[in-house]
């Protein structure tokens, strides 16, 4: 059996424990309509740190972490006809849908009974190689290299989503809270449909980047924009936010949650903050159509991402600094 290496969670902790352990495990096999793609570069997610301390539900233990996986496909099972051997594909969180649920038949297979979960439910891209069905390997965005195109995959195609959520467009004003990984192409594709950007976030040097890459006001949580905004995206796993991003949106506004976990939410004032028709939504992954609807406009406008490069052995290292927001910019194992 071949082998290769990979960072192995074996017991879910703190990130400061260092839980990754760097071993020689077999490479995966890839099924019937599966391929198998030899890792360039993973990016380093918010949600891998919630799987690695355990704050998300438990599935598969001992787990490789990893779920912006750019590669090449090296194999493919004989099933396999939309992709072929030597394309470079990126894989997301969604390693594959069940196809026959009630979600998957009417083209919602974000919201699917039975999705594998890439680096969650099935091994991911701290590693080597990862093997992922035909269909959940997508082909690159002209113009990325492996470790530039890493935070589309899901920083990327999770903010796209929560913006076809959010109905930004021409004329409207969106507030985005906390500017991280994915607020920072939120607000390229925003500005590029010519929306207004308002940003919340607490750290200095997040605000003047937020002007620099066109907000018209960047402030921290206490600070008073004088603009009401249409709708709100919350970056942050931070439950306080809903509340104060409901103040934030004028009637009929939408506020949406694109984290998969957060922070126990404190009482909204119905009266107050909920009644004239807004209204709290979350994301819960995409769907395949926004994946493609995304990665060209990844092309066309073009979104750049700012990357912070460690090696695979390094992963604890990039999850602490993300943790601690020590990070300029989305970081990407190179492998
Ligand atoms: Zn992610
Ligand atoms: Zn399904």
């Amino acid at each position: 059996m071949e082998k290769m290496r990979a960072m192995v969670l074996r017991h879910f902790m703190a990130i400061e424990k260092v839980p990754l352990k760097s071993e020689n495990v077999n490479v995966p096999k890839q099924k019937e309509n599966e391929v198998l793609v030899k890792v360039d570069a993973c990016g380093v997610c918010r949600t891998d740190l919630h799987v690695i301390e355990g704050e998300l539900a438990k599935r598969k233990l001992p787990v490789i972490p990893g779920h912006q996986i750019i590669g090449r496909i090296v194999s493919a099972g004989k099933g396999v006809k939309g992709r072929r051997v030597r394309e470079s594909v990126g894989i997301t969180w969604i390693n594959s849908t069940c196809g026959k649920c009630r979600y998957c038949k009417v083209g919602m297979e974000n919201l699917c009974e039975s999705p594998k979960l890439t680096g969650y439910s099935t091994d991911g891209g701290y590693a080597e190689y990862v093997t992922v069905r035909e269909d959940y390997a997508f082909p690159l965005p002209k113009g990325f290299d492996a470790v530039h195109a890493a935070p589309l995959f899901c920083a990327g195609i999770i903010g796209y989503r929560a913006l076809k959520l959010a109905e930004v467009g021409r004329g409207k004003t969106l507030a985005i809270f906390g500017f991280g990984s994915s607020a920072r192409i939120i607000i390229q594709i925003a500005r590029y449909l010519d929306s207004e950007v308002i940003v919340f976030t607490r750290d200095m040097k997040h605000r003047h980047a937020a002007r620099q890459m066109g907000a018209k006001w960047a402030g921290n949580l206490h600070g008073s924009p004088k603009i009401i905004a249409d709708s709100a995206i919350i970056t942050a796993p931070v439950g306080w936010l809903v509340p104060k991003a409901l103040d934030t949106v004028r009637k009929g506004g939408k506020v949406v949650i694109e984290d998969i976990y957060m922070s126990k939410i404190p009482k909204i004032d119905y009266n107050k903050q909920l009644y004239y028709e807004k209204s709290v939504m979350s994301v819960t992954n995409y769907t395949k159509k926004d994946i493609r609807e995304f990665l060209s406009l990844a092309a066309k406008i073009p979104i750049r991402t700012e990357i912070q490069e460690f090696m695979l052995e390094e992963a604890n290292e990039a999850l602490a600094m993300l943790k601690h927001d020590k990070l300029h910019g989305s970081a990407v194992l190179r492998i």
